[in-house]
């Protein structure tokens, strides 16, 4: 059993004791797929109402569904990136209930028999520990389509477009403890489905939300509950339906949190329920209470065939995984001795990983990933522009960082071609000869001005012997001699040797 730390930043405080939050997460996330789970409509973004809508995702008469396999193959990646089980048997259920954007009558998911078990997921805690979250399951659902009801005073309106689309619902244990903790979590997912291209991850488009299960548990009880695995030792949760911002996943979980604990305190009950997060008020209020699995009236498909899948193609797909972001960190500490930081920074998107590892190969990884973050990366978030918009190529990255690792440039000139490769584009090898940016690495010519400057200076010679952190003035001298060609770095070298015989 490992000991079990707390961390301050997982608890609240009441009146009459200190709590720790306890929460799980039920994330949807669309699968990048051309067309829908069940049926061939396109699954495109923002095409016109109803335009994208099958007999099948209508609920036509007589309509079956066929399963699309590619849907399949994308879950069980996801599986694999989350290290979980792929489960060889799976099986489709039908939820039944009344959706007024799913015309069936019924959703087609999956309860009984997931096509993903058990996994992991590793993120980074507020005290920069790594932390692991268990994943219960992944299972394969169709997501609804959409109600419109701010369009007319009396009419509702409907838009089936992402009727049918595939939902992956990937459930987490109740392994998460602090706002940040859950918001860190749903990162990883997104940021290990983009390198696995199985999801967007566009939260704004709907592709990616969450329901987050909230309680709160006394300290001491949560320990108990951490020796023995009882979940019945944890409170009630509710749940917060349908979230999808970083920022009110985190305002939301911190109110339900403090709400629950005044019930608690109060000696009220928390009712399980579905709530929702009304952002103008920051707060949370009651939808509807909370259904049991048994409400649905659960039941195998009679349409669908189980999914009976092959330990073979599994493993095919396996050892074709992409390097996740873990991974790709690990291996840029280790490679290209970049910081911790500029690992994170770098893998956060999978387009500028893959920029980064262009431009460094067989260049200083630390000096690719300064120029890239701090040049490159700066300049797109003053400009707002996303990385793909960036006027900057492979080629004139690697012939910057050449510049700069030889030591062939100041740290000026090269913001000044940077500015200007922006701008204008062009080679820096070229233009640093044409602007006269590059430094004079000659130490004979440096040598002669170093010279000069103690000759030309009698009085500064005494008062630097005395006080060596006159330095910088030399060095300003020298600059000014080689017109600011000249490497500080040596000047430095040969100011230091100087005094050294004198
Ligand atoms: P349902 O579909 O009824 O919401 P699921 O099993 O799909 O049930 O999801 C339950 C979610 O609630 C999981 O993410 C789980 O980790 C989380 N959860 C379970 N118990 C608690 C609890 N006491 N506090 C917070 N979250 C919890
Ligand atoms: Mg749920």
């Amino acid at each position: 059993m490992t000991k079990i730390e707390i961390e301050k930043h997982q608890t609240l405080k009441g009146s009459k004791d200190t709590y720790i939050f306890v929460i799980g997460l039920e994330v949807h996330a669309q699968v990048l797929s051309k067309s829908k789970l069940f049926s061939e409509a396109s699954t495109k973004f923002g095409s016109s109402p109803n335009t994208n809508v099958s007999l099948v995702d209508a609920a036509m008469p007589g309509m079956l569904p066929v399963v699309n396999s590619f849907c399949i193959e994308q879950a069980v990646k996801t599986g694999l990136g989350l290290n979980a089980k792929i489960n060889l048997r799976s099986r489709f259920d039908r939820k039944n209930y009344f959706y007024p954007d799913l015309p069936q009558g019924y959703q087609i998911s999956q309860l009984y028999e997931p096509i993903v078990g058990e996994g992991i997921v590793s993120i980074e805690t507020e005290s920069n520990k790594a932390k692991e979250i268990g994943i219960e399951r992944i299972h394969l659902e169709q997501d609804a389509g959409k109600s419109i009801h701010d369009m007319d005073p009396v009419c509702s309106f409907v838009d089936l477009n992402r009727t049918g689309i595939a939902l992956m619902e990937i459930v987490s244990k109740p392994d998460l403890n602090s706002p940040t903790e859950a918001v860190e979590y749903l990162k990883k997912l997104r940021l290990i489905m983009k390198y696995l291209k199985t999801c967007d991850g566009n939260m704004q488009e709907g592709s990616l939300r969450a329901d987050v299960n909230v309680s709160v548990c006394p300290i001491d009880t949560y320990l108990e509950f951490k020796s023995s695995g009882d979940l019945k030792l944890l409170g009630t949760r509710c749940e917060i339906k349908n979230m999808n911002s970083l920022k009110f996943i985190q305002q939301a979980i911190n109110y339900e949190a403090r709400r629950q604990i005044k019930l608690i305190e109060n000696g009220d009950k928390v009712n399980q329920e579905t709530r929702l997060y009304d952002p103008t008020k920051n707060e949370t209020r009651a939808l509807r209470s909370k259904e049991d699995a048994h409400d649905y009236r659960y039941f195998p498909c009679p349409d669908l065939q189980p999914i009976l899948l092959e330990e073979s193609w599994v493993t095919t797909i396996r050892e074709n995984l992409p390097e996740l972001p873990d991974r790709k960190k690990e291996r840029y500490l280790e490679e290209f001795k970049v910081t911790s930081y500029d690992a994170s920074v770098i893998i956060s998107e999978p387009t500028t990983s893959s920029f980064f590892e262009s431009i460094a190969i067989d260049r200083d990884g630390k000096i690719a990933a300064n120029l890239l973050i701090n040049e490159l990366f700066g300049r797109l978030n003053k400009k707002n522009l996303p990385f793909e918009e960036n006027p900057i190529t492979v080629n004139q990255m690697r012939e910057l960082i050449e510049l700069v690792q030889q030591n062939q440039i100041s740290s000026k000139g090269t913001k000044d071609i940077f500015e200007i490769i922006w701008e204008t584009g062009g080679s820096p090898l070229n233009l640093v000869d044409k602007l006269g940016l590059r430094q004079v690495q000659d130490s004979d010519a440096i040598s002669e001005a170093v010279e000069s400057v103690f000759s030309e200076n009698p009085e500064q010679v005494k008062k630097i012997e005395i006080n060596p952190k006159l330095v910088g003035w030399f060095v300003g001298q020298v600059m000014k001699k080689t017109e600011g060609k000249a490497d500080p770095k040596l000047i430095n070298q040969l100011i230091k040797e100087k005094l050294g015989k004198t």
